[in-house]
């Protein structure tokens, strides 16, 4: 069996001019990054804005186990799918983080023969998104130590600096470090902290940002530091606000790739959706929607953290409106909720199946709170028998659901067309009626009391003191209206990660809680989930190798 890599080096693909003229989009309308990456113009985008909307559907899928899902995979299948189809569809995807690609996941190109391509480039520097955010992140910190430096006139308390630098790598020893040793010329010292690019409040703020206006709005609202008496200080204040936009031109920008049968995918923003909101940019979003009929977009690891996400921050705040919803399983990540070991995944258990479907029952149900429709999909691994599809296939058709096979990974479009048929008579008969989960009135207790027990599952919420009063004091502050932005553990519908299935009978241990102004959020962190990961002791890393021609081997 061919590996990802291999498969996407085979590919002959199309100039991304080509691919870009189907769409009716011109040359001089591209900026190209070579010969088969380029960034939509803003004036192709003000040219299609009177265009009416496709239609939205969102991929999500049940909790990730080792044992692999394929939400990107089946995306970009479904896609190709409605192209064979005689449909006009584009396919709405993150890009991918450098952490996970050299640590465990691997990247983000989908599998097998449903991927974007190129995939080297798209899953190491791709067109420098990353790069502008991480710069943009760091020189707001170097600007804020700098103000501190130069006498400080704002007041700011060197113990509540809550703005933190950044890189897209896995590295834990700078979660917690020291800044401004030496001596008085080498800047003040105080305690310092990195997270992931990710994770950070700019990747959400571009992500969510309409236009170049209300990026650099949102830019200046950025909380930095507290003052002494307990003020906020923005990025605005420190005058960080148009340099970082000057970085951030040309990452604002969607990105236009093609997938292994040429369909057009815009990938564009990439927050993590654990430690962050999860989903690609609102602008590639919405102009993916004027491009074409059918819009096709992931959300992050499983619908209780994605899809929650997308639907309650990104949706809310753009006005987004979803059709359909299409949820991603695997019969053997069910049966790994069930209780099998990863080695046993291989063999037909039917016991484990029935124990572990209760994960994919609950995220059923989470999904139907919100009034969409939903399809299921088995992602199908050579290793399912034709009982464990037939058990999974009844289980969902008795909950209201519509059930498609998709063999994207290993046939590309052509295996997905069951599941594209499926999607277009659900987005036919079934009606969306797609609302919020919580209203933004409600005070931020009772927002993350609503996504806990409502989406996790949990009896109640218990908050730690420091966490009790961040909330108290960011209600004080006037930032009680926003929508919550969870930060849990992806392996499991509660906050710890070994409560496998659908856990009950938990409590959700919120441990901290900070405000995104620019993004418009506040993020409250629960369990011990971590905003800078680390990397496991046989990372990725080691397999990744390039040779004279610079051919690259060992992504995946
Ligand atoms: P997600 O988007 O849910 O994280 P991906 O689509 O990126 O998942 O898939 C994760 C990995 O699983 C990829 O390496 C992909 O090749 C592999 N994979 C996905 N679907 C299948 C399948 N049906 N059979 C075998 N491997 C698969
Ligand atoms: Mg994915």
């Amino acid at each position: 069996m061919k590996t990802d890599i291999e498969i996407a080096q085979e590919a002959v693909m199309e100039p991304i001019v080509k691919v870009a003229q189907k769409l009716g989009i011109k040359e001089d309308e591209l900026e190209l990054y070579g010969k088969y990456k380029a960034k939509i113009s803003d004036e192709y985008m003000n040219s299609i804005k009177g265009n009416p909307d496709g239609k939205l559907v969102l991929v999500t899928a049940i909790n990730p186990t080792p044992a692999g899902e394929g939400k990107t995979t089946t995306s970009v299948g479904l896609g190709e799918a409605f192209g064979k189809l005689g449909k006009k569809a584009v396919i709405a995807l993150r890009e991918p983080s450098l952490g996970p690609c050299f640590g465990i996941k691997g990247g983000a190109a989908g599998g097998g023969y449903a991927q974007v391509v190129p995939m080297e480039d798209l899953n190491l520097h791709f067109t420098g998104d990353f790069h502008a955010i991480t710069s943009a992140n760091n020189l707001c910190a170097a600007l804020l130590d700098n103000h501190i430096q130069q006498g400080n006139e704002l007041g700011i308390d060197t113990r509540q600096v809550v703005w933190k630098r950044c890189l897209d790598m896995n590295d834990r020893v700078l979660r917690n470090i020291v800044v401004g040793l030496g001596n008085k010329m080498d800047g003040t010292v105080r305690e310092d902290h990195f997270v992931i690019t990710v994770a950070t409040e700019i990747m959400a703020v571009l992500c969510l940002a309409e236009d170049m206006d209300d990026l650099k709005e949102r830019l200046s609202r950025m909380v930095v530091a507290y003052t002494f008496d307990g003020k906020p200080v923005t990025a605005g204040d420190i005058h960080a606000v148009g340099s970082m936009a000057a970085l951030l031109k040309d990452a604002l920008k969607p990105n236009l790739i093609q997938t292994l049968e040429h369909t057009p995918a815009l990938v564009h923003g990439g927050p993590f959706a654990n430690i962050a909101h999860g989903c690609n940019s609102v602008r590639a979003t919405k102009t993916a929607l004027k491009m074409a009929d059918y819009v096709i977009t992931e959300a992050g690891f499983g619908a209780d953290l994605g899809a929650e996400k997308f639907f309650d921050i990104k949706c809310r705040m753009s006005g987004l409106k979803p059709d359909a919803v299409v949820l991603v399983a695997t019969v053997r990540a069910l049966k790994y909720n069930g209780g099998v070991p990863k080695a046993e995944l291989g063999s037909e258990n039917l016991e484990a199946l029935e124990k572990g479907i209760v994960n994919l029952e609950k995220h059923i149900e989470n999904l139907q709170k919100y009034d969409v429709p939903v399809v299921v999909t088995l992602n199908s691994f050579i290793s399912d028998t034709a009982a464990e599809i037939a058990f999974v296939k009844k289980f969902c058709e008795d909950r209201g659901c519509e059930f498609a096979i998709s063999q994207v990974w290993e046939k590309g479009g052509e295996g997905g067309i069951e599941l594209a048929q499926k999607v277009l008579e659900t987005l036919e008969k079934k009606e969306s009626h797609f609302h919020v989960l919580y209203e933004d009135t409600l005070s931020l207790k009772e927002k993350i009391a609503a996504v806990s027990k409502e989406i996790y599952g949990a009896d109640g919420v218990v908050y730690s003191p420091a966490a009790e009063k961040q909330l108290k004091k960011l209600t004080e502050l006037g930032f009680g209206g926003l929508p919550v932005c969870m930060a849990k553990t992806q392996y499991s519908l509660s906050d710890n990660p070994d409560l496998l299935g659908r856990p009950e009978g938990f409590e959700i241990n919120v441990r901290e809680a900070y405000v995104s102004a620019g993004a418009g959020f506040v993020v409250v962190l629960t369990g011990a989930v971590m905003t800078m990961p680390g990397l496991p002791k046989t990372p990725a890393a080691f397999s990744i190798d390039v040779d004279e021609d610079g051919r690259i081997t060992g992504l995946f």
